[in-house]
């Protein structure tokens, strides 16, 4: 074991979380998390990034900072081998944040597809918040406070990543080397880059409304799945159907292992013999989606139920949460440190810079 990895995500409580997230990056940290591999580990709920697009609802942030907490936890994240901490309760973010905005152009921001994608969903096309626009850039301060080498997302962020990395090689230039570039993480699956809503539509998204979260009561998952997009031109039983873009498929490439076939669905060796009926007709949606209804279950009950037994002590859940933002601060304080050290603006302890000034006036 290497123990040289630092690794660092986190997510916006802009809602609950849903199994978008725990299969493009939850399960994968979770995994990581008891592989031990890590020199440190750091999970944030980044509200200070949530207020950037919700600035008119700072109550709904407020809210949702604990129920992606209880999300955390319920998943099996474990406050005592990773440290949970709250964006904005780091300071130092916003100083290293300053920086590197010097250190991007605004038509580098503007070529970002993900930024793209997300002005025009919110409807920011004529009036972007700075903060919103600027997002990729604090994110990058995120990032390096920690020194993270590994960070495990969804394929949505990659070109934040992309931007981080820039940002660090551009300040190890000018400043000389200081900041750790980081690597993302990506599922290993396909079908979790990205997981589709359950409308169709190309990403699950808190922000759409298109989402089974983690804490959806059994039934109201049973109802999301029953009235999933599935193919449209599949109309009767005996029709074929197609696979592409049909999330139903999706989900159960996601989730679905062989296990749950003799369990649910005996008939089927697997996967690929289910899909291969679909796709030569004679098998309906509803005995799919019954399928997906059962693996989802299954996968989501011991959340569920976990959850539940930790929302019954919240005051502990916020102790939680304040332990991990105090060692998470002195982390990027340390940072912060080096940072003002390697720009020279430690103007007062830096010793030979007033020696060589006052040897400047005396001349
Ligand atoms: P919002 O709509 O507020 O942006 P979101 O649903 O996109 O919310 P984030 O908090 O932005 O969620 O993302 C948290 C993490 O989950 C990121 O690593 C992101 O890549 C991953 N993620 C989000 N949605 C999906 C998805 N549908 N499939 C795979 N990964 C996802
Ligand atoms: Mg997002």
């Amino acid at each position: 074991m290497s123990k040289e990895k630092v690794i660092l995500t986190g997510d916006r409580p802009t809602g609950r979380l849903h199994i978008g997230h725990y299969v493009g990056s939850l399960r994968n940290r979770v995994a990581l998390q008891e592989e031990g591999d890590y020199k440190q580990m750091y999970v944030f709920i980044a509200d200070a990034q949530a207020l950037t697009d919700n600035m008119e609802h700072p109550e709904k942030v407020r809210q949702n900072v604990i129920e992606v907490a209880l999300d955390y936890l319920a998943c099996g994240l474990d406050p005592s081998k990773v440290t949970i901490f709250i964006q904005s309760q780091i300071p130092e973010l916003c100083e290293l944040s300053f920086y590197f905005m010097d250190l991007v152009t605004v038509s580098r921001l503007q070529r970002n597809p993900t930024v793209k994608t997300e002005i025009q969903m919110r409807g920011f096309e004529s009036s972007i918040p700075v903060g919103f626009f600027t997002y990729p850039i604090s994110q990058a301060a995120d990032i390096t406070a920690f020194r993270a080498t590994t960070v495990p997302v969804g394929e949505d962020q990659k070109p934040m990543l992309e931007q981080a990395t820039e940002i660090v090689r551009r300040f190890n230039h000018i400043y000389g080397e200081t900041l750790v570039e980081p690597s993302i993480l990506l599922p290993t699956n396909v079908a979790c880059l990205r997981l589709p809503g359950t409308d169709g539509k190309a990403k699950m998204s808190k922000s759409l409304g298109n989402c089974i979260y983690l804490s959806d009561p059994a039934d109201e998952v049973r109802q999301k799945v029953m009235s999933m997009y599935t193919d449209p031109e599949h109309i009767h039983v005996q029709d074929p159907g197609h696979l592409e873009g049909n999330c139903v498929f999706t989900y159960l490439d996601a989730f679905s292992k062989p296990e749950h076939f003799a369990r649910y669905l005996p008939d089927y060796p697997d996967l690929e013999a289910l899909k291969a009926h679909y796709q030569r007709g004679g098998l309906g949606d509803m005995k799919v989606k019954r399928f997906l209804n059962d693996v989802l279950q299954e996968e989501l009950e011991p959340i569920r139920n976990r959850r539940k037994e930790y929302s019954r002590d919240i005051p502990a859940v916020y102790d939680m949460l304040r332990a991990g933002c105090e060692k998470a601060r002195a982390v990027a304080a340390q940072t912060l440190d080096d940072v003002r050290k390697a720009m020279r603006i430690n103007y007062f302890d830096d010793r030979e810079l007033i020696a060589e000034q006052a040897k400047r006036f005396a001349e």
